[in-house]
C-alpha cells in the first residue's frame, strides 16, 4: 500500500454490523451531543438525560436497552444524522495516535477495520480525521 493513496476510507468501511452499539465502556454524549439530540427526537436536555442517558464517572452516557444495545440501537443507529461525537469519530480516535495497537485490538470487535496496514499509515489516518473534527 503506498503512503500517498491511503486515505482513512481505505482503511475502514463501516459493515453495519452494530458491535460497536453494544455494552463495552459506554457512548459519552457532550452537551452539545444532548442539545442536538434531543432537539431531534422533541424532548429537553433534563428528560433526556434522565430517559436516555445512565451516569458513568460522574458523566453522562448512552443508556442500553435490555439488549445491551445502545437505545438508539434498532437494526441501525435511529439518530444517526445526530449521533454523539465520539460515534461519528470511531474507529478514528486519539487512543490510537497514543498506541496504534488499539486500531488491531478494535479491529477484533469491528469487521470494518483492516488489519493489513502499517501502523504508520493508520497514524497517518486517524490524524487526518481527528484534524477535521477539531
Ligand atoms: S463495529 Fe465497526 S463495522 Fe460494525 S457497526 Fe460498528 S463501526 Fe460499523
Ligand atoms: S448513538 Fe447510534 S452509533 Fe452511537 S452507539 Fe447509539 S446506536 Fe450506535
Amino acid at each position: 500500500m503506498q503512503s500517498e493513496a491511503v486515505r482513512p476510507d481505505d482503511i475502514f468501511k463501516c459493515a453495519m454490523c452494530g458491535e460497536c452499539c453494544k455494552g463495552y465502556g459506554g457512548t459519552f454524549v457532550t452537551k452539545e451531543d444532548i442539545d442536538a439530540i434531543a432537539e431531534y427526537i422533541k424532548a429537553d436536555h433534563e428528560s433526556f438525560v434522565s430517559k436516555y442517558c445512565e451516569i458513568s464517572g460522574g458523566k453522562p452516557v448512552l443508556a442500553r436497552g435490555s439488549n445491551e444495545y445502545c437505545v438508539f440501537w434498532d437494526k441501525m443507529c435511529t439518530i444517526h444524522s445526530v449521533k454523539p461525537r465520539m460515534c461519528r469519530q470511531w474507529p478514528f480516535i486519539k487512543s490510537i495516535l497514543a498506541d496504534t495497537d488499539n486500531w488491531y485490538v478494535m479491529a477484533g470487535m469491528c469487521p470494518g477495520i483492516r488489519t493489513d496496514v502499517p501502523a504508520n499509515l493508520v497514524r497517518e489516518c486517524v490524524a487526518m480525521e481527528l484534524s477535521k473534527s477539531g
